[in-house]
């Protein structure tokens, strides 16, 4: 059975994971699930879903202020990613990230150079999170980067890029710039008419839309290659073939448009008990930090450091909390978060951090209920591991 996720159920706090669909998401997909209807044919049935897509890509381009026919529909931004990178390589020259990227880009740069003999380079980034500029700078070179990728939020941490130099930087050199901004989009505003990014990922079910459903922005006059990752048909001009799940796309133009219309004040409200969450934590656990930029972060993320309390047996011990300790599987490697020891954290330490998530149907009683589990996981774990390393209860 589902777990209970209603008033004293299981708390979610793990937004950065999925977020739950929005009602206005699944009331615009379910005439299109009871329906008949492929976008590329010409009968009723598929003008009918066609005019679906067009809808939904125009509030996706709306959420991020680009052109709807700069929008490439995908299967998330795991494929978006890939696309990215796949078709910047069709340009002379390696590719430059982050050790902080999720692996949808790193383990994407990494597979895609050594196919193609490219080179990979990966900045380090400092103890707040943020890219080291000045190593950028000199790594970024016209003819020998085919692009930058950096995320625009982390997904662990939350910590936002500056991206204004890294860009600025790339157009000196004539350099493509591609930027990961899903966990950015529909929390806090993106307007592609300003960030001068070429391309840029995103996936609806992070801001409320349905699973399995992403974009990549291809700037149209930043004559990025045309590389394909999928051959086939013709469809998103030749972007990426195969049939458009249209009911997916259209759920994820519904949440994109709830999400734009809920931005600013949902934003201040999830800050707000965020930053509660926060305060609870830091004042009863003793010693606890948060990991990342204090300031420079998502609305929405709080990681938090709880020395001597390692993650796994803090989250075994709040069943009713849903959080993540960040470490799931990173690049196919289980182990401590390499977002949190490119930071400078000790394996140890990053073992011991959690992520709480924060999203649309969070509330007060929520957070404050979380809370007290918190302590409480916490305050038993350092006690059973001080009466020895055997007799952690999990
Ligand atoms: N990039 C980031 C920053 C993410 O957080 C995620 C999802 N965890 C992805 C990419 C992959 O997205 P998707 O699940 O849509 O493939």
């Amino acid at each position: 059975m589902w777990p209970d996720a209603g008033p004293g159920g299981i708390i979610y706090l793990d937004y950065n994971a999925t977020a739950p669909l929005r009602p206005e998401a699944l009331d615009a997909m379910l005439p299109y699930l009871r329906s008949v209807g492929n976008a590329s044919s010409a009968h009723a049935f598929g003008r009918q879903a066609s005019a679906g897509v067009d809808t939904a890509r125009r509030q996706i381009s709306e959420l991020v202020g680009c052109a709807p026919g700069e929008v490439v529909f995908t299967s998330g931004a795991t494929e978006a990613n890939n696309l990215a990178l796949r078709t910047a390589l069709a340009l002379d020259g390696g590719i430059i990230t982050t050790a902080v990227e999720h692996p949808a880009v790193l383990s994407a740069a990494r597979a895609l150079t050594a196919e193609h003999s490219r080179s990979l380079t990966v900045i380090d980034v400092d103890a707040h999170g943020l890219v080291d500029i000045a190593r950028l700078e000199h790594a970024v070179s016209a003819g020998h980067t085919a692009v930058v990728s950096v995320m625009a939020a982390n997904n662990e941490t939350g910590v936002l890029a500056d991206l204004e130099p890294i860009i600025e930087i790339c157009r000196q050199r004539d350099v493509l710039v591609h930027t990961d901004a899903t966990q950015m989009v529909g929390k806090l505003p993106i307007d592609l008419s300003r960030l001068d990014v070429d391309l840029l990922s995103l996936s609806a079910h992070k801001f409320g839309g349905p699973q399995g459903v992403g974009a990549l922005f291809i700037r149209r006059s930043a004559g990025v290659p045309h590389q394909p990752l999928l051959h086939g048909g013709g469809q998103e001009r030749g972007w990426r073939a195969g049939t458009l799940n249209v009911a997916g796309i259209v759920g994820a133009g519904a949440a994109a448009k709830a999400a734009m219309e809920a931005l600013p004040q949902e934003a201040a409200r999830v800050r707000d008990l965020r930053d509660r969450l926060d305060a609870q934590l830091l004042r009863d656990i003793l010693g606890a930090k948060i990991n990342g930029h204090p300031g420079r972060r998502l609305p929405n993320v709080s990681n938090i450091l709880f020395r001597g309390a390692p993650a796994d047996a803090v989250l075994a011990g709040m069943p009713m909390v849903a959080a993540s300790d960040g470490s799931a599987c990173s690049a196919g490697a289980p182990g401590p978060s390499h977002v949190l020891t490119a930071m400078g954290l000790s394996r140890d330490e990053a073992a011991s951090s959690v992520r709480f998530s924060l999203g649309h149907t969070t509330t007060q009683a929520d957070v404050d209920r979380a809370a007290a589990f918190v302590v409480e996981a916490v305050t038993q774990v350092r006690q059973s591991l001080e009466r020895g390393p055997h007799a952690v209860m999990v």
